[in-house]
């Protein structure tokens, strides 16, 4: 058996760096970075929340900036799982909400930017699917 330890090194790196993304769409909205960091309104150019790089399966926001521009961003990935629908509350954790099962930073959003938001976001160590609107 040949193998190539060369191209096999740069995978290994590749998936400790990176996820790869299977949907992004983002309307009105800026990522800081590929899929997560600060998240901006493209209109105003104010930062309207934070979004945790690595703890997320998908994201699904729409929201309403100050300014008056309708925001919306769909993020998801080749290894996302399908997660599972639920009734819980989202945990606040000074102004980030996290996972109320395992505690996990998911997202913030800065209530004082925005006029009002849906989010729905799946944590991707427990799967659980949350849902939050203002
Ligand atoms: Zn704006
Ligand atoms: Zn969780």
């Amino acid at each position: 058996m040949k193998i190539d330890l060369k191209n096999d090194n740069i995978k290994g790196k590749y998936k400790i760096m990176a996820r790869i993304l299977k949907n992004k769409e983002l309307v009105n909205t800026k990522l800081a970075t590929n899929y997560g960091g600060w998240m901006y309104c493209d209109t105003c150019n104010e930062n309207i929340g934070y979004l945790c790089y690595s703890t997320y399966d998908c994201l699904e926001l729409k929201y309403k900036c100050n300014c008056g521009s309708h925001g919306r961003a769909l993020l998801n990935f080749e290894d996302s799982k399908t997660g599972r629908n639920c009734n819980d509350a989202l945990l606040t954790i000074k102004n980030r909400f996290c996972c109320p099962k395992d505690n996990d930073p998911l997202i913030t959003i800065l209530d004082k930017k925005v006029t009002n938001y849906e989010i729905k976001i799946t944590c991707k160590s427990c799967g659980n699917i949350y849902k939050k609107v203002k």
